[in-house]
């Protein structure tokens, strides 16, 4: 994975890789992983600073559906108590 933060001011460049993600959240970046375990070669592009993507507000632990404390766990009832904490405003 590079690690390097590419320069706006730069002349515009051509830049290469196998995985174009979008996006430097926890789902970005978990894919970045994925895909660089998998022996890619991974280019991260986000439009926010590196502190700003809603995965940094994200302070009482990363909720996700691993059916480590209830075998009945699913992710569609994860997303049913996502969209009803959310007062359904994002049912759309
Ligand atoms: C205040 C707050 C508290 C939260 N607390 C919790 C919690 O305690 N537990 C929990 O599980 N979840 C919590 N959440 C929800 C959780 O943060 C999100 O569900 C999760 O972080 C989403 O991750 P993501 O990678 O999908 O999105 P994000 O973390 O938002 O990342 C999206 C990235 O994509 C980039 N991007 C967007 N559009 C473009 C574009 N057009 N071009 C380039 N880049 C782009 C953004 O800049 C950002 O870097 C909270 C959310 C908020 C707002």
């Amino acid at each position: 994975m590079r690690n390097k933060k590419i320069d706006l001011n730069e002349k515009l460049r051509k830049v290469s890789c196998d995985v174009l993600v979008i996006g430097g959240g926890e789902a970005g970046l978990r894919a970045a992983i994925g895909a660089h375990d998998s022996g890619a070669d991974v280019l991260i592009i986000s439009k926010s600073k590196k502190g700003d993507p809603h995965t940094v507000l994200a302070t009482g632990g990363i909720n996700g559906a691993l059916a480590t404390m209830n075998p009945n766990d699913s992710w569609m009832i994860h997303a049913a108590d996502t969209l009803k904490e959310g007062c359904f405003l994002a049912d759309s």
